[in-house]
């Protein structure tokens, strides 16, 4: 079996309203779909993340990478992913990563659809179910306490019993308040993680620690950036709270430091950004050799295939409509929460359909 050709369809689409979390705004959301053909007439999809902030950037480097994947038999992923990432000059961080994440994730999904199974039964199946959160608790205009606890029962009424805040984008007792809004409305028996996406230094991190301990906090992610391991470790002995990282680091070797240096207690890599299945699953492994849980950051789709597949897999992240209006269009069988559980799909590869009707006018390829 060879690979025949490489395509790829860019989208990217409107919030309904602008979003912020502790650094950026966000305008828009997006997907990058690698398409993959094989001579035998299987395709596979790989759900790429999206490559808003260079789109052209991305699109030059899919047309790169094609050279080496056409001709290459799918299975090879390992041979074909070492053929990507090596050239000094692409493939080793940032946006190229990104795009041999989603030619490998197409790569996977072939495997599973020739196998006739699931990728996390290929991977190795170790759990019918995984714990699930809702990731919401953004800032928004005119988005106050009162309308943060609505947001936040209506995430306990899909049936979640895990819900992640936003923090960092507001004066720091101003986040209290809002820590503490949370907390009371979801009552004691509901976790509650906060993120801040990179928008302290690591003093800030400490002093917010330390005034929202009392609520219970199952983790505290990205509490600065990701390139600040020093600070993530004086964070990690400042405070219970454990540090959760990783949805801004790159491959196994930006992970072994991260991991080696005891810089977070929860690993957060992304398959959809750090390189794939093929790279995932080696993070995963060198988290396990230490007794660390990984929580992937991102597309749930996408990742209850994979933390079904390993033995340490603490949770996925679930977006929901508030977070992305095509939440529920764009693929034909959305994820459903089901008392604070999602089960990955048993249709051969990633059993993804997307529903190229509601894509197809967001297209800007
Ligand atoms: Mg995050």
């Amino acid at each position: 079996m060879i690979v025949t050709d490489v395509d790829y369809e860019v989208y990217q689409w409107p919030r309904r309203v602008p979003i912020r979390n502790g650094l950026h705004t966000y305008q828009t959301s997006g997907l990058t779909v690698v398409k993959i053909s094989t001579d035998e007439g299987v395709t596979g999809i790989g759900l790429g993340r999206d490559i808003r902030d260079a789109p052209e950037v991305g699109i030059a480097i899919l047309n790169h990478f094609k050279q080496y994947v056409i001709g290459e038999d799918p299975f090879d992923t390992e041979k074909i992913w070492r053929k990507m990432w090596e050239p000094k000059l692409v493939g080793r961080r940032g946006i190229t990563t990104r795009v041999i994440s989603g030619i490998d994730l197409a790569l996977w999904d072939i495997k599973g659809k020739v196998a006739n199974r699931s990728v996390h039964k290929l991977l190795g199946g170790y759990a019918d179910r995984v714990p699930v959160y809702v990731a919401g608790g953004y800032y928004e205009e005119g988005k106050g306490l009162k309308e943060l606890a609505v947001e936040v029962e209506d995430s306990l009424s899909m049936g979640a019993k895990a819900v992640k805040m936003k923090v960092g984008g507001a004066p720091i007792n101003e986040d209290v308040e809002r820590v503490r809004v949370v907390r009371d409305t979801v009552g004691s028996d509901i976790k509650v993680m906060i993120d801040a996406n990179c928008a302290y230094k690591y003093y800030e991190a400490i002093e917010l620690a330390h005034k929202i301990e009392k609520y219970d906090i199952a983790w505290f992610e990205e509490p600065v950036f990701p390139d600040d391991y020093k600070g993530h470790q004086l964070i990690s002995r400042a405070t219970h709270i454990p540090v959760a990282t990783g949805e801004n680091e790159y491959t196994k070797y930006g992970f072994r430091d991260l991991i080696n240096d005891r810089c977070a207690a929860i690993i957060q890599p992304d398959a959809q950004i750090m390189g794939g299945v093929t790279e995932f699953m080696k993070v995963a492994a060198l988290a396990q050799s230490q007794d660390l849980p990984i929580a992937p950051h991102g597309n749930q789709q996408v990742h209850v295939q994979l933390v079904a597949a390993i033995p340490n897999g603490l949770t996925v992240e679930y977006y929901r409509g508030s977070t992305d209006p095509l939440w529920g269009e764009m693929f034909e069988d959305t994820l459903m929460i089901e008392d604070g559980y999602v089960s990955p799909s048993d249709k051969p590869g990633f059993g993804i359909t997307l529903n190229e009707k509601a894509l197809k006018q967001y297209k800007i390829n």
